[in-house]
């Protein structure tokens, strides 16, 4: 089915994005990768008067790291972030990025559209929230961080308002001493999970748990933190579970089920 018709525009800059936004209000959406809105469109899910193409916009596509956060641009695609060096230095980034459907949506699709999409089963905002991220959004009035629990309201539903824009995410890089695992479980390459894990943990001497992050998607309408599973394990001292168990997980650390 083709998309009902719409207007197309193309600004050059952030802050000429932002005015035109405002202006036309509910009935505009942004165009990022186009990886869930031009399907959406497409279905006439949606029937937006205007398209705001922000593929053009100078200076979103980026990871760097600053004072202890790392901060990657919105328009930033999948498969750029699992190349980048955050991504070879922070496995979880990597395993989730690298592993989001097929090469042709890791080359288009952004984090940036994906927080905004909101998607339950999303692979990034089960990531993020593994990481205590913040969605960077930026507007006439200027710019907010909102954390990714706050973003995320329900599902396909986020805290943005009208003529905002995600400009980036942030997030604390993970203590020394800390290791994390993200796994999808996926029936097909090119498909949302149906569910995920992400896993970060901090361990002290003697392997005791410093902190810990367990955190599901695709369970419920948000990223899900498992609070009951983490206080278990805060405070103990891990050892490696015992062999019956090992051999019945299904997958290995940083191993993305197909
Ligand atoms: C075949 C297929 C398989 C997929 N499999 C997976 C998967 O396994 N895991 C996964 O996580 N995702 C998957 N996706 C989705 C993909 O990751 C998309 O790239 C992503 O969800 C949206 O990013 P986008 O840049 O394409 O955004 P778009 O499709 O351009 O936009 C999505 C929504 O966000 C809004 N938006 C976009 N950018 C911004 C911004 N900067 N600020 C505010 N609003 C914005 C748009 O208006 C739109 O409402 C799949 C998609 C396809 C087509």
């Amino acid at each position: 089915m083709y998309p009902a018709p719409f207007r197309y525009h193309r600004p050059s800059s952030l802050g000429e994005a932002l005015q035109m936004l405002s202006a036309l209000g509910e009935s505009a959406k942004p165009l990022a990768g186009g990886q869930t809105l031009i399907p959406i469109l497409k279905l006439r899910m949606d029937e937006p008067t205007d398209l705001v193409d922000i593929n053009r916009l100078p200076d979103l596509c980026y990871a760097t790291e600053r004072d202890g956060w790392i901060e990657i641009g919105a328009l930033s695609p999948h498969g750029w972030v699992a190349k980048s060096d955050i991504a070879a230095s922070i496995p979880i980034v990597r395993d989730c990025a690298g592993g989001i459907a097929d090469v042709q949506v890791r080359s288009r699709g952004t984090i940036g559209g994906s927080v905004s999409a909101a998607d339950p089963s999303g692979d990034w905002p089960t990531l993020l929230r593994t990481l205590d991220a913040e969605v960077i959004c930026s507007g006439l009035d200027g710019n907010r961080t909102i954390p990714i629990q706050d973003f995320n309201t329900a599902a396909y539903t986020t805290a943005l308002a009208l003529g905002e824009l995600v400009v980036g995410i942030r997030f604390k890089r993970p203590d020394a001493g800390s290791a994390g695992s993200y796994i999808a479980y996926k029936k097909s390459a090119a498909a949302f999970p149906v569910c995920s894990v992400g896993i970060q943990l901090t361990l002290d001497p003697g392997n005791v748990c410093r902190d810990v992050r367990i955190v599901l998607g695709g369970v419920g309408p948000t990223a899900r933190r498992v609070i009951q599973a983490e206080s278990e394990l805060r405070g103990k001292a891990l050892s490696r579970p015992p062999a019956e168990i090992r051999s019945h997980r299904h997958g290995s650390l940083h191993e993305r089920k197909h």
